[in-house]
């Protein structure tokens, strides 16, 4: 007996068109003329998708050639990102002098030629639990500056995007985005484990902010979006003495990494028979790396 194998194409499926231009609104145009093209940063994400089959788009828009959304600018006390910055741009001394935060996070992202290529836009718009800039971003609470056709903009909170409160429409490009300049310690520490190369099990980013006497910290990649311990961030906040040397006695910082762990991975329901019940070890095991990055997140920020 035979048996017959279909033959499956091994090279992948080479989009039609890919239009190159060069501004936003531009790009914005090309993806009018063309709606079922898909944009294209640095195609870390997108050629993965490509490869393994997942993706196959009859045309794709390139926005590498667009020098506007590749540097950044100042705007009232703020950065205004271009979503084609890459990871390894942000990493350099310049920028983290800026954004600490961003920049530990864009050093991690990935192996050099990952971070050569990937870009700010392309993290934010995959939205992958283990995108390493999105708890910095969900901490800072920046916003997107999205460009839509005939020249419009709105302006939309990166964690509105993240879950899914708002969406890129058809046709919409990430432009710009917005972070406020601090001027305070900012932290950004993750660990890793076998879920691809330098991938994301926990991250937690932690930034200062003095003006508004506030901690702001987002956990990432244990949820499908960065998550905030809004109630463990007032309560160290509250026992902070701004105005001196911001330290705080140890006891209060491991108890803020576990204020944070029990807030981002809850201990299950009780049973319906009101048994405790007990989360699994791998999952125990995880909430005490978030404790221990928190706890030496904001150990750092206040050393
Ligand atoms: C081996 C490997 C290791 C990696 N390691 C890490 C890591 O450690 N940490 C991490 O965070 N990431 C990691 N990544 C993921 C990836 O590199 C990042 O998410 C990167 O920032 C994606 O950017 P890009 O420019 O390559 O996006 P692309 O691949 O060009 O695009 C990704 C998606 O975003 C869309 N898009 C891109 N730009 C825009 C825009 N301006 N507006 C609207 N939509 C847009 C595209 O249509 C596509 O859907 C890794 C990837 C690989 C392949």
């Amino acid at each position: 007996m035979t048996t017959h194998t279909p033959h499956v194409p091994h090279a992948p499926h080479a989009p039609q068109a890919v239009a190159l231009p060069a501004s936003l609104d531009e790009a914005v145009d090309a993806l009018a003329a063309t709606p079922t093209a898909v944009p294209v940063a640095g195609g870390t994400d997108l050629m993965a998708a490509v490869n393994s089959g997942r993706l196959r788009p009859s045309a794709l828009v390139g926005l590498g050639r667009i020098a506007e959304i590749r540097g950044w600018q100042y705007q009232d006390g703020h950065a205004l990102l271009g979503a084609g910055l890459t990871h390894a741009r942000m990493g350099r001394p310049d920028f983290a002098a800026l954004i600490p935060g961003l920049a530990a996070a864009a050093r991690t992202a990935g192996p050099p030629q990952i971070r050569n290529a990937g870009t700010l836009g392309g993290n934010i718009a995959s939205a992958a639990p283990t995108g390493d800039s999105l708890p910095v971003l969900a901490a800072l609470e920046a916003t997107v500056i999205v460009a839509g056709p005939g020249g419009a903009r709105r302006e939309v909170p990166v964690s509105h995007l993240l879950a899914g409160v708002e969406m890129l429409r058809g046709g919409e490009l990430i432009g710009y985005v917005r972070v406020p300049l601090l001027h305070a310690p900012q932290v950004f520490l993750k660990a890793t484990g076998r879920t691809g190369p330098g991938r994301a099990t926990a991250s937690v980013a932690l930034v200062l902010d003095p003006g508004r006497r506030a901690v702001r910290c987002a956990v990432g990649a244990v949820a499908p979006m960065p998550l905030r311990p809004l109630e463990a961030e007032q309560w160290i906040a509250g026992l902070i003495d701004w105005d001196n040397s911001r330290a705080l006695v140890p006891d209060a910082v491991t108890a803020f990494g576990d204020y944070v762990a029990a807030a981002c991975i809850p201990d299950p329901a009780p049973a319906a028979d009101g048994s405790v019940q007990k989360l699994p070890p791998a999952v125990q095991h995880l909430r005490r790396t978030v404790a221990a990055l928190a706890r030496r997140a904001l150990g750092r920020a206040l050393s």
